[in-house]
């Protein structure tokens, strides 16, 4: 459909100062995708950005169509994602401003579908078979190289690794729920990184999470607990360097023909059943 490369699954503020930026509405078998498609270019590298949210921030975290985002991406010739989101830090030192690139993360949602092989038939008529894909490590780790050398490229020197919790919300951890997090060792907590993960892992799409931190997570603060103004704020603070920062990425990332990471891997051997698009 397109010759897109890489694509960024984020807010508005990432992709609304390009120039020449074409939207285009995709459809796909899983419905219809958050919003447009906004193709640009940057670096030499032909992007597509999904507003994960939609337009105006319409779609709740777990009203996404994480199955028909990825696959819009793909469609458009997507092979490599950049996915930035806000999180709740779950230590004190992990505190508001902080860039976390996850190599790790444990998935509490509870009602997003997760798999495109579920064996429903797609409307084309074909079947996806049922395959278990490898996702030991979800995160690309040439993917996570770039945001990481990115970020000290900027002077904003990130956490490297660690575990984001994936909650379905759209409300926020009890303080008991946030404790038991921050126990288990968990780093973060978010409320979009999956199945985000591993929808893209499924249709061998490189997948890299950067977490910016906008707030410390209701059992690591002694306070009244998270609130959407104290969050909004700390993003809109630093979206800008952000925004910095995930360029620099995407001109970092390997030239898409040269890759050979595990996320390239990790259907061999399977018979698919569908022609990924
Ligand atoms: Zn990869």
């Amino acid at each position: 459909m397109t010759d897109a490369e890489i694509g960024v699954i984020g807010g508005s503020g990432f992709y609304s100062f390009l120039e020449d930026v074409t939207e285009v509405q995709v459809d796909t078998p899983y419905g219809a995708p958050s919003d447009s498609l906004f193709l640009g270019e940057l670096a030499g590298r032909k992007i597509a950005f999904l507003p994960r949210h939609g337009r105006g921030h319409k779609v709740p975290p777990h009203r996404i169509n994480y199955r028909a985002n990825l696959w819009a991406l793909r469609a458009a010739g997507v092979r490599q994602v950049l996915g930035p989101c806000a999180v709740g830090g779950l230590r004190a030192e992990y505190g508001p401003g902080t860039l976390l690139v996850p190599d790790q993360l444990v998935d509490r949602t509870k009602s997003r579908a997760q798999t495109f092989f579920d064996g429903e038939p797609l409307p084309d008529g074909s079947v996806p078979n049922v395959v278990h894909t490898t996702f030991a490590d979800p995160y690309c780790p040439a993917g996570r190289a770039a945001a990481l050398a990115s970020a000290r490229g900027r002077g904003w020197e990130p956490v490297d690794g660690g575990t984001m919790v994936v909650v379905e919300g759209p409300r926020f951890s009890t303080r008991a729920e946030s404790q038991w997090h921050a126990a288990m060792g968990w780093s973060v907590v978010g409320m979009t990184g999956h199945p985000e993960a591993v929808l893209a892992r499924e249709l061998g799409l490189c997948y890299t999470s950067m977490a910016l931190v906008t707030d410390l997570d209701a059992g690591a603060e002694t306070g009244e607990g998270v609130s959407h103004t104290e969050v909004l704020r700390v993003f809109g603070e630093n979206v800008g360097r952000l925004r910095e920062v995930l360029f620099d990425a995407v001109a970092a990332l390997p030239a898409t023909e040269s890759r050979d990471c595990l996320c390239t891997h990790a259907h061999d051997g399977w018979d698919l059943g569908i022609e990924l698009p």
